[in-house]
């Protein structure tokens, strides 16, 4: 396969992913602020209720790792192992948005999606998935008192939403 076929398999992003604050695909790192380049892979994860937005933010591999650097090693495990699993499963779906990963049941009023995306592509290889209200709260009961704290920090400083009661476990 010529890398011309790969590209066709490259979709455009989602409107689920776009920002809400522009009504158009991210085009930056949330934290750095630097440009996304054509072929650089980053994460998007945006929290809904209601049909609201409730939080959204891009991520750059540096800054994600940066930030990763600072939590602690039991909470990065548990819910590496939780959230790994979990996304495998999300591939047996026939819309991986459609319901949510862990508990398999429609998404509810609240819950967030999270996507990796590279350039202004959606590539299908790569994971996407949901995760209802109900299930966040059980991730964020995984994490160590350190790393909620540096996740509340980081919904703080970023998102611009303090206490924020579910902090963005998908960042570990
Ligand atoms: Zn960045």
């Amino acid at each position: 396969m010529s890398s011309d076929d790969a590209d066709d398999t490259r979709k455009p992003i989602p409107e689920r992913f776009h920002s809400f604050e522009t009504g158009r695909p991210f085009e930056a790192c949330s934290v750095c602020s630097r440009a996304f380049g054509e072929d650089e892979p980053y994460m998007i994860e945006k929290a809904f209720q209601r049909g609201e937005t409730v939080y959204e933010y891009a991520i750059c591999q540096g800054c994600h790792d940066g930030i990763r650097a600072e939590l602690s090693e039991e909470s990065k495990k548990r819910i590496e192992e939780h959230l790994g699993e979990a996304v495998g499963r999300a591939g047996l779906f026939d819309d991986p948005l459609e319901r949510c990963v862990f508990s398999g049941r429609e998404l509810g009023d609240e819950y967030l999606v999270c996507g990796l995306f590279v350039g202004r592509w959606m590539v299908p290889d790569l994971p996407r998935f949901a995760i209802s209200g109900e299930e966040m709260e059980k991730l964020a009961g995984l994490l160590s008192k350190t790393t909620r704290e540096r996740l509340d920090e980081f919904t703080d400083d970023v998102l611009g939403i303090p206490g924020l009661t579910n902090p963005v476990p998908v960042l570990v």
